[in-house]
């Protein structure tokens, strides 16, 4: 079989945001092709932090950011800041995609509200990043998915926000056709986008930490590094040498940045400082996630932002805006 190969040289970074149990992290491998996520029902392998995992698919590289359920109502206020805030590290600069992930015939005031969430968030221009993930294709059967939306009024109101965007994964069969699909949309929702990903203030701090970090930790491991090199040096000569010197040094710079990406200033610094970098947008959030919870974190923020926002270096003002 001939296999298309994209000419894409960019990774995609796709984040997958939804409630818990309706099936981001079996998309997350049907996208890389891989079980990269635990996927399953047990308690002892639900996700509870963020996850990310990369792949190459037909050419393209991509990452994908596999979330617990952000906006579950039974976490704390606290909780859903410090995973915002590891997701938001772990897809920086900022995502090319976010999935909301609903599962079909699963659709209440639950979901409603938690596409509402990621919309306050990310900040309402994150709508132009973001697409709906129908998992549970299987269901389906012989109806096709337009028929199944025109029954319901406000799953075609979510849709349209997200501009018509949408797309049906039966994760049960490893079918990567849906993947193509999945990156052509994608593909084309980021031309639509002037060939850009989504970012915001909060996104801009997180890169210049990471990068901070990832320098930090080269220096920490230049004298493990250097002592590879000279193993290489016994092994090799000429081409080969430098050929193994180039992968060693790209494998020193991915597990640096890996490292930094899930510990690093931005995801060190107080929640509630993060929460102020976009303080409406967040305010927002918890305004529902967790009701009067996130009217204290706006009193709140008042008194002790100071400090926490001095930390980021972060003015209360920074709005959330798109490169
Ligand atoms: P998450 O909590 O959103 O990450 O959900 P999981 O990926 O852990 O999936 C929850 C359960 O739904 C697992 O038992 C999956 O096998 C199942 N599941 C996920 N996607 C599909 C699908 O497309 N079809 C069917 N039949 N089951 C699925
Ligand atoms: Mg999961």
């Amino acid at each position: 079989m001939v296999k298309l190969q994209r000419r894409n040289p960019d990774e995609r970074r796709i984040v997958l945001v939804g409630k818990t149990g309706v099936g981001k992290s079996a998309a997350g491998n049907t996208i890389l092709g891989r079980e990269a996520f635990e996927s399953d029902l047990s308690p002892s392998s639900l996700t509870s932090e963020c996850h990310k995992a990369k792949g190459d698919v037909d050419g393209q590289k991509v990452a994908v950011i596999d979330t617990p359920g952000l906006f579950d109502t039974n976490f704390s206020q606290e909780e859903v800041l410090n995973r915002i805030k590891t997701c938001i590290s772990l897809s920086a600069p900022g995502p090319h995609a976010f999935l909301v992930v609903l599962q079909l015939g699963r659709f209440t005031q639950e979901e409603k509200d938690t596409v509402k969430m990621i919309q306050t968030t990310f900040g309402e221009d994150a709508e132009r990043f973001t697409m709906v993930l129908f998992t549970h294709g299987d269901q389906l059967k012989n109806q096709s998915i337009e028929a199944f939306i025109s029954e319901s009024p406000d799953l075609k109101a979510i849709i349209r926000k997200c501009y018509d965007r949408y797309q049906v994964f039966n994760n049960e069969i490893k079918d990567p056709k849906q993947t193509r699909q999945l990156l052509d949309k994608i593909d084309k929702m980021t031309m639509a986008n002037g060939g850009s990903y989504y970012t915001n203030a909060m996104y801009q701090r997180a890169e210049v930490a990471i990068e901070k970090e990832k320098e930090r930790l080269l220096k920490e491991m230049q004298e493990e590094k250097q002592k590879e090199l000279q193993a290489l040096r016994v092994k090799f000569i000429g081409r080969s040498y430098r050929r193994e010197e180039t992968r060693l040094h790209v494998r020193y710079q991915c597990e640096a940045r890996a490292r930094a990406e899930r510990s690093n200033n931005f995801t060190a610094a107080p929640a509630i400082a993060v929460a102020t970098t976009c303080g409406a947008a967040i305010g927002g959030v918890l305004g529902i996630a967790a009701g009067p919870i996130g009217l204290v974190v706006g009193a709140a923020a008042g008194a002790a932002v100071g400090a926490a926002v001095g930390a980021l270096a972060v003015g209360v003002s920074d709005r959330c805006t798109i490169q």
